[in-house]
């Protein structure tokens, strides 16, 4: 029978049941965070590990490792590499964010239109999550910047 069953029933006289509640609590938090604290440390571990890994598989790609472990370093390095063509992507587009209002080219900063005074914010939080479900999209076709470039090459008429 647990502490707080005993306690409810008088089976225990009040002071002696807090003391041993505090102390049975005070165990299981120490043991509680100790555990977590590792089991932290562990996921660091892991991660540092791979860094590690990483680190030789790049100083040199035809390191003598085990099959399964090459395959995720072969996929750390396709992952990297379009993380890297992604962010080139976003900093373009950025640059050609305009205003729904009036049209007028803004800066990414840029809280209201410097033409119209239209506030911006949202449409380029807006912008920018488009093109985020749009890289996904064309993960195997290339055409988000043709179609992107097309539909500013329409307007002005
Ligand atoms: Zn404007």
């Amino acid at each position: 029978m647990n502490i707080l069953n005993k306690v409810k029933q008088g089976m225990l006289d009040s002071t002696k049941a807090i003391k041993e509640i505090s102390s049975d609590v005070t165990e299981l938090t120490k043991l509680k965070i100790a555990l977590s604290k590792d089991l932290t440390r562990i996921e660091e571990l892991y991660y540092d590990l791979g860094k590690k890994m990483y680190a030789l598989f790049e100083k040199d790609p035809h390191i003598e490792v085990d099959e399964e472990v090459s395959s995720s370093l072969i996929e750390i390095k396709a992952t990297l590499e379009r993380t890297k063509e992604y962010q080139l992507k976003i900093e373009s587009l950025k640059g050609i964010i305009k205003c729904e209002q009036c049209g007028y080219e803004v800066d990414e900063n840029d809280k209201y239109c410097s033409n119209c005074g239209n506030k911006l914010k949202l449409l380029i939080l807006e912008k920018i999550n488009e093109e985020a479900v749009n890289f996904e999209e064309a993960d195997e076709n290339k055409e988000v910047e043709h179609t992107a470039v097309d539909d500013i090459e329409k307007k002005p008429e």
